[in-house]
């Protein structure tokens, strides 16, 4: 039996790893995103040194195209982010070695860590939300990846302003109008000019953004019913911020729908800084299962 191959790439970081079968990480290297060309030949540099890979798990940052038989799958879609768009990501990776991949979002791959492994191990509907430089939601509906026309954007859904807010907005598409406007960590750093980390429990700053995530978890609530939402990203590492949030999704549900308790219902992630690569070997693994069948 070869290894399994993770690739988490991240708009500045790039960790690719191998692995074994029971997912114990054998060798991981990290570097800048560069181009995307230059930026894949160090990913294939690593690869190349084992000949041996049965499955290659690729969670890339968007946006990307995601649906299997769509003209432009595999690619790497209009971005800012120079020598990216359109990339055929994808497609360098099959010429260099056709071998199984499994092509999604480093949101998809890091919720998949918590859905297989995390926080939401016990259930099979799951909506995970990462709130850092920006915001993303992975969601799983009855044990399989959510996706249609194109990966779900549920980090810019639009919401309701907290009225002591006054702040224009993150977005550069909805300003204050969407989740990552209003949540996302340059939104609260640019704000209240200083960085999530320093502002101190207690803050109304940590009211607002609770309002805002809550508000978030109704909304998947409400269209989803999952069984779990679980938060990741910088943001979230303030612990502090869950009861908060719990207490808030609390008022503005007035008690309308049955949920699970909400201690349990809404909860940070548990994997810690290998859920991305942990995830790509998972959905690795799974490709292999599929075919076996
Ligand atoms: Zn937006």
């Amino acid at each position: 039996m070869g290894l399994l191959g993770a690739i988490e790439a991240g708009g500045t970081k790039f960790v690719v790893a191998v692995g074994d079968h029971d997912f114990n990480i054998i060798k991981k290297e990290a570097f800048p995103t560069l181009d995307g060309e230059k930026t894949l030949d160090k990913v294939i540099a690593f690869f190349d040194q084992y000949p041996d890979i049965d499955a290659i798990g690729i969670a890339a940052f968007g946006p990307i195209d995601i649906v299997v038989g769509s003209r432009t799958f595999g690619r790497v879609l209009d971005t800012p982010k120079r020598g990216w768009s359109g990339y055929d990501f994808l497609g360098r990776m099959k010429a260099w070695r056709n071998i199984p991949y499994f092509w999604t979002t480093d949101v998809n791959g890091a919720g998949w860590a918590e859905f297989t492994t995390g926080a939401a191990k016990d259930v099979d509907n799951m909506v995970y939300l990462t709130i850092g430089t920006g915001v993303g939601a992975g969601i799983v509906v009855n044990g399989q990846l959510l996706s249609g026309y194109g990966h779900p954007e549920a980090g810019h859904i639009f919401l309701r302003k907290h009225p002591l807010d006054h702040y224009q907005g993150h977005c550069p598409f909805h300003g204050d109008q969407c989740l990552e406007g209003l949540a996302c960590g340059p939104a609260i750093e640019d704000r209240w000019h200083q960085s999530a980390r320093d502002i101190p429990d207690g803050d109304v700053a940590w009211d607002i953004e609770a309002y805002y995530l809550a508000q978030a978890a109704l909304d998947y609530t409400m269209t989803l019913r999952p069984d779990k939402i679980v938060f990741g990203g910088g943001v979230p590492h303030r612990l502090n911020i869950f009861p908060l949030i719990r207490e808030s999704f609390a008022e503005q549900m007035s008690d309308y729908l049955k949920v699970p308790p909400l201690d349990e219902y809404i909860v940070p992630v548990k994997n810690g800084d290998d859920a991305g690569i942990l995830g790509c070997f998972y959905l690795a693994e799974s490709l292999l299962a599929s075919q076996a069948i």
